[in-house]
């Protein structure tokens, strides 16, 4: 008989500490059979989950799927959008189905939920029991998921990526919907949840450094000599959000003893333990970074200033411009920046290329971020700011696809600096943005980067040198600057 999957998905990374909550018009929104048209070939995790469904034989019966970019608190109208939308279309179709697949972040808060997650497994969970029905529900997770003991409880089996940056999301859900394929042949397996104390800045959780890459191969031999163990997520956590789950968690699903499962986390949180060093990583100043500099051999090859402050991959508006502005001041040339700043690109719209133009940029979405920059420069491009990423398996494609929309965008010009403005904000890890804007990344001198790890398989190649600044943003990776409340007694910076 041919398997009925109920697909749906919603994925969003809240960071709480911004003041503007993220709004229904801020998702990318799919009901039913369009979820299947927007996401074929696209080579999103969705794409993955449709692949192999196909490859089954499996009908997949479409509920609903959002997606936006990393941001504020989630409001309500928006979380009352999904949960409407999917609760109307499971109770059409709960009869008839055979499994609930769903493509989640797992970093999501909104308005009424701080485990958002957790508490729309809960309900899903709740209303299956009601109607006597049992059958599996497998979801897919973000690495940077902040998991509860109510996402474990109230799933059949999660299955989390095992990169960062996030090569492997659709290989994910790949995997994901082949665990349940076994479990349609073994339905009888059990999870358990650890969580540790450890709340990790996004620097710190890359999975080519200590702790993750210990913690992952230690997971992974686990889940190669033991038959019983279907999978161990290593969750790094997202540090910026304010909620009593926040944090480093291990998770298994077994088809064993559930306290041989337990050891199994309690010696990875060990190995994690004996590597926490590694992960609050040290940052430079701008003025030590470029005092480095100065004694580095001659390259052709760009040197990347990190600026994890404004992490646009963790939510921050993209707009931060207290590293370039005191950059600017150096009077270093060469410069390649990115700045989101819709006002500034409705400028540049209004004028033409070739044009001079004297702009403020950059510090518009709040007041922690910087103050404008007054910058005069010539248009080098005006543009619709659509691209194709140049590699398919980019971090960016896990977010949204392979077609990327940054809105209207311009490319600005003057002695020191080439400086790309867009419309929506556009996290930094693919190298198809620059290049599609006429800007070869390879022939700058120094590139501000606006991220923590998520850039690091475009632009890593291509440097010879990478500094991590400190700078002014709410993606700081010194967590105590960020006015936690609700986290009772997790560790967020080592003394
Ligand atoms: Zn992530």
């Amino acid at each position: 008989m041919t398997k009925k999957i109920f697909l749906s998905g919603i994925y969003h990374e809240t960071h709480t500490f911004l003041s503007q909550p993220t709004t229904l018009k801020d998702f990318i929104i799919n009901i039913g059979d369009d979820i299947i048209k927007q996401n074929t070939n696209n080579g999103s995790p969705t794409d993955g989950f449709i692949e192999f469904a196909s490859k089954k034989s499996w009908d997949i019966i479409s509920g609903i799927q959002m997606a936006a970019r990393p941001s504020g608190i989630v409001d309500e109208e928006a979380e009352h959008f999904f949960d409407t939308n999917f609760f109307e279309k499971l109770e059409q179709h709960y009869e008839n189905i055979d499994a609930i697949f769903l493509i989640l972040h797992g970093a999501m808060v909104s308005k009424n939920h701080d485990d958002f997650e957790g508490d729309f497994l809960e309900k899903i969970n709740h209303l299956l029991k009601q109607k006597n029905i049992t059958i599996p529900v497998v979801a897919v997770l973000d690495l940077h998921a902040n998991v509860s003991d109510k996402m474990i409880d109230n799933s059949t089996c999660v299955y989390a990526y095992r990169k960062n940056p996030h090569s492997d999301s659709r290989d994910t859900a790949i995997k994901a919907a082949s665990i349940l394929s076994d479990l349609f042949e073994n339905p009888n397996v059990n999870q358990i949840n650890y969580q540790t104390k450890y709340i990790l800045p996004p620097t710190g959780v890359g999975t080519a450094n200590d702790p993750m890459k210990s913690v992952l191969l230690e997971a992974n031999k686990i889940e190669q000599s033991d038959n019983d163990i279907i999978c161990i997520n290593v969750m790094a956590g997202y540090s910026y959000a304010d909620i009593a789950d926040c944090g480093f968690s291990l998770n298994c699903c077994t088809k064993g003893d559930i306290n041989v499962a337990k050891n199994y986390l309690v010696s990875l949180a060990n190995v994690l333990e004996a590597k926490i060093d590694f992960a609050y990583p040290k940052e430079n100043t701008l003025e030590e970074a470029l005092e480095k500099i100065k004694s580095l051999p001659a390259s052709s090859k760009p040197i990347l200033l990190i600026e994890p402050a404004d992490n646009i991959g963790g939510g921050t508006p993209g707009d931060a411009t207290d590293l370039l502005s005191r950059l600017l001041q150096s009077e270093h040339e060469g410069i390649v920046a990115i700045i989101n700043d819709p006002n500034a690109v409705k400028e540049c719209h209004k004028s033409h290329v070739g044009k001079e133009i004297e702009l403020k940029i950059g510090a518009k979405f709040d007041n922690f971020h910087g103050v404008p920059i007054k910058l005069k420069a010539t248009i080098q491009k005006l543009s619709d700011g659509k691209f194709t990423l140049k590699n398919k398996k980019s971090h960016l494609a896990s977010m949204m696809g392979i077609n990327i929309d940054m809105g209207l965008s311009a490319v600005l010009k003057n002695e020191q600096l080439i400086l790309l403005l867009t419309s929506v904000k556009t996290p930094p890890m693919d190298l198809g943005q620059l290049i599609s804007h006429d800007i070869k990344p390879e022939d700058a001198r120094l590139i501000i980067i606006k991220a923590a790890v998520s850039h690091k398989d475009a632009y890593d190649p291509i440097a010879s040198h990478s500094f991590y600044i400190d700078s002014q943003g709410l993606c700081t990776s010194n967590l105590k600057r960020l006015p936690f409340k609700k986290i009772g007694d997790k560790i967020i910076a080592l003394d």
